[in-house]
């Protein structure tokens, strides 16, 4: 018998936005382990915690493996025949706005590619949008209004470069664990590198931190337009930059000046001495980054926070040059790439927009389109709305799991089951959405397919497939494509490979794109399997010359005995101290090997010239007037605030199957401050029932001071599979950002009593 060899592949972490290259092997007897990439630019090598375990999720227990219809197990065929023809019917008899696509970060972007160019280009709406809506929709809007384009200008190198950095609502340490090491090794090497964290809470993210602005919640407008206001009247401006490559600068001045510091004061909680501190530091410090992720994006203010921190890189003209600029930094692993294709309802591929003539024109006859959708379409919580009055009467959800991570969750599932036609795509069968499916597609999952994914800093990594897909199991790109060709578009949807997808969507970036827009990899447009399999990680916009690749031969890898490091548990939520060491793995930052090719691992701004995406070429300042806005009641006096713990990702379908990560926190749980505990009858272990108008949850409470006086925090990822009554999002209201849509799901007014 013939025993066969070790393997080890590149490919991507499947988690945060940081994007970690990881090394998976599969020995010969079939066990898979997994290390970091030494190679790969994001990590050089390291993995958090759910990285490192990431090989303990890959198991087929509770996997989606074959088509279903109404429950009943059935083939391929009968299953896209019925997607397609329910779609087209649908379409036929209510018209191109009743059918709606509800897709992922969790997509690779040859996925999204395909997904967006059905819905867009042939059915002819923009209905679909995507989990990301939740995530940096803010970023986006708060990009496009400033720069003209949906532009992170900097890359991680500018963290390690800079002399300031400003974290902001970014518990970067849990959340984006291996970016927070490389500013903590980064501050070691250099000692004078200041920090300040700007969250409501303390986190581990504060134990970096030299100043830690314990700011109220939505603070954050009034906190940089006040910042912008002392710029002004310390002589702190850069004149020279504002004029060249500025408008709107003597507005937005004029709007900030209408807040003095003790006008900023009440309105961030924060002391005139604090906001003096802080204030006099960015002014004094030229290379600073401000870091900012969903404590800014989630917020019915989002997109006014995000321009009120690129206002002030603006006035000072700290953008696009080493260690300097605003920097969001995003939730998942591909809300990157899903923007690039137009992955949300306000977007067209290849960063076009769908208000402009001329973009909808350019898309359609490349893609020799019947039908482009003419406006945008209905954003994540429109969507479901319009699912629950009746609008949308087919949806097809892919990657996601709405019942349990949309805001207003029950209603939300109310919508879905009230829906006359809804197929999810899914790797699992059992999830709280897919239960609901009337068609249920079995989806591929990490390892199991081949793709690419763009991580934060604009780099493109590739997935790459080293399992054989289970059952009768198909990639995204695949499905999708199929229901197209159903649909009557079988020209445009006849990809044999994920490599043919890829190759597509580069030479859409580079068409008729004569510089005026950001995004484009057309060099890529011709990029063939192989050298889509020896794909080198690269940031967009293309490095000269293009296409850096690993040696042909690269993969299997030769080696690759050294496994993970365990993790070190901590046992339960009470013991858990905010200076708990994160067990990363400890392989330093060393490139031990460089891919053929150009512009490899060379760090890329955009900005640089002082050229952005404007018909002026002039970034745009916005005038910004902070709203306070006062949602507590006597009803509901505390203000709830959701997020994200270490070792466990979104409703835990893959991180729940690991026992290691859920050791570290085991149960859901509330973080409540010693006075509010006391005023509300609450002791530290007590089971509490925490509740808004729309629902309650039974959560372990945690009584520490590191919770802000009048807010709780609880963590979003429990759904009742895990936990009794643990479903936070039911708790969640449906309000959004008026520019971006994005919820504000940090903001919560809620009561809190024992159980
Ligand atoms: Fe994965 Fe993010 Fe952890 Fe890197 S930091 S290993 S991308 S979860």
């Amino acid at each position: 018998m013939e025993i066969e060899a070790a393997r080890e592949v590149r490919t991507t972490c499947p988690y945060c936005g940081v994007g970690c290259g990881v090394l998976a092997k599969v020995a010969a007897d079939g066990q898979v382990s997994v290390r970091g990439d030494p190679d790969h630019p994001a990590n050089f090598g390291r993995l958090c915690s759910k990285g490192s375990a990431l090989a303990e999720t890959i198991d087929l227990d509770g996997r989606l493996l074959y088509p279903e219809i109404h429950g009943r197990r059935a083939g391929w065929d009968e299953a896209l025949d019925l997607v397609a023809s329910t779609f087209s019917q649908t379409i036929a008899e209510h018209g191109r706005d009743a059918v709606a696509f509800y897709v992922s970060g969790q997509l690779l972007t040859e996925d999204y590619y395909v997904a967006n160019k059905l819905m867009k280009g042939f059915v002819g709406s923009a209905n679909i949008d995507t989990n990301s809506r939740l995530c940096m929709a803010s970023s986006v809007a708060g990009h496009r209004r400033a720069f003209g384009s949906d532009t992170v200008p900097g890359n991680y190198e500018d963290l390690e470069l800079a002399d300031l950095i400003v974290l902001v609502g970014s518990n970067l340490a849990w959340c984006h664990p291996v970016l927070y090491r490389r500013i903590a090794a980064a501050r070691e090497k250099r000692p004078e590198m200041k920090i300040v964290l700007v969250d409501p809470r303390r986190t581990m993210t504060s134990d970096i931190a030299d100043m830690h602005l314990v700011i109220a919640p939505d603070g954050d407008v009034a906190l940089f337009t006040g910042l912008l206001a002392y710029l002004g009247q310390h002589n702190a401006l850069d004149r020279a930059y504002i004029t060249a490559h500025t408008t709107g600068f003597g507005q937005a001045l004029f709007a900030a000046s209408a807040l003095d510091l003790a006008a900023v004061a009440a309105a961030t909680g924060l002391s005139e001495d604090e906001l003096d501190r802080f204030y006099s530091l960015f002014a004094a410090t030229s290379k600073t980054v401000t870091v900012y992720s969903q404590g800014v994006n989630q917020s019915s203010s989002g997109t006014d926070k995000v321009n009120a921190i690129i206002n002030c890189h603006l006035a000072t003209g700290r953008i696009g040059s080493p260690g300097a600029g605003p920097f969001s930094v995003t939730g998942q692993p591909n809300a990157m790439g899903g923007r690039e294709v137009g992955g949300m309802a306000n977007m067209l591929a290849a960063h076009m927009e769908i208000e402009n003539p001329e973009h909808r024109d350019r898309v359609q006859r490349f893609w020799t389109a019947p039908a482009i959708a003419e406006r945008p379409g209905l954003k994540a919580v429109e969507m479901f709305q319009a699912v629950a009055d009746g609008r949308i009467k087919a949806l097809w959800i892919m990657a996601t799991n709405p019942v349990d991570s949309m805001p207003d969750a029950d209603a939300v599932e109310a919508a879905i089951k009230a829906c006359p036609f809804v197929v999810v795509s899914d790797v699992l069968a059992r999830t709280d959405t897919v239960r609901h499916a009337h068609v249920r597609l079995p989806a591929a999952a990490w390892g199991e397919k081949d793709g690419t994914v763009t991580n934060s800093e604009r780099r493109i990594s590739r997935q790459r497939a080293f399992l054989d897909l289970p059952g009768e199991a198909r990639p995204d790109w695949q499905i999708v494509a199929e229901v197209g060709k159903r649909m009557g578009f079988a020209e445009a949807f006849s990809y044999a490979s994920p490599s043919e997808v890829f190759a597509e969507h580069a030479a859409l970036s580079g068409f008729e794109n004569d510089g005026a827009r950001d995004f484009d990899i057309g060099a890529y447009a011709g990029v063939d399997g192989e050298g889509y399999e020896r794909l080198a990680p690269f940031q967009w916009p293309t490095p000269s010359p293009a296409t850096p690749l690993w040696p042909a031969g690269h993969l299997p890898l030769k080696g690759g005995d050294q496994l993970s490091p365990p993790l070190s548990p901590i046992a339960n939520v009470a013991e858990q101290a905010p200076s708990a060491k994160l067990p990363i793995s400890p392989l330093e930052g060393e490139m031990a090997g460089r891919p053929e090719g150009g512009g490899w691992a060379q760090p890329i701004r955009f900005f640089a010239d002082g050229n952005f995406y404007t018909p002026d070429r002039k970034a745009r300042f916005i005038a910004i007037r902070p709203a306070v806005e006062t949602r507590t009641s006597q009803d509901y006096p505390l203000i709830l605030n959701t997020g994200r713990i270490r070792d466990h990702w979104h409703t835990m379908t893959r991180t729940g199957k690991s026992p290691r990560l859920s050791q570290h926190i085991a149960e859901p749980f509330v973080e409540i401050h010693p006075a509010d505990a006391q005023r509300f009858g609450i002791g530290d272990a007590d089971i509490a029932r925490v509740s808004s108008p729309r629902g309650d949850v039974l959560v372990r409470a945690l009584v520490t001071a590191r919770q802000r006086q009048g807010s709780l925090f609880a963590p979003m990822h429990w759904t009742d599979q895990f936990a009794a009554k643990g479903r936070l999002d039911a708790l969640t209201a449906p309000l959004t950002d008026p520019v971006s849509g994005q919820p504000a799901l940090k903001h919560v007014a809620a009561r809190i009593e024992k159980f």
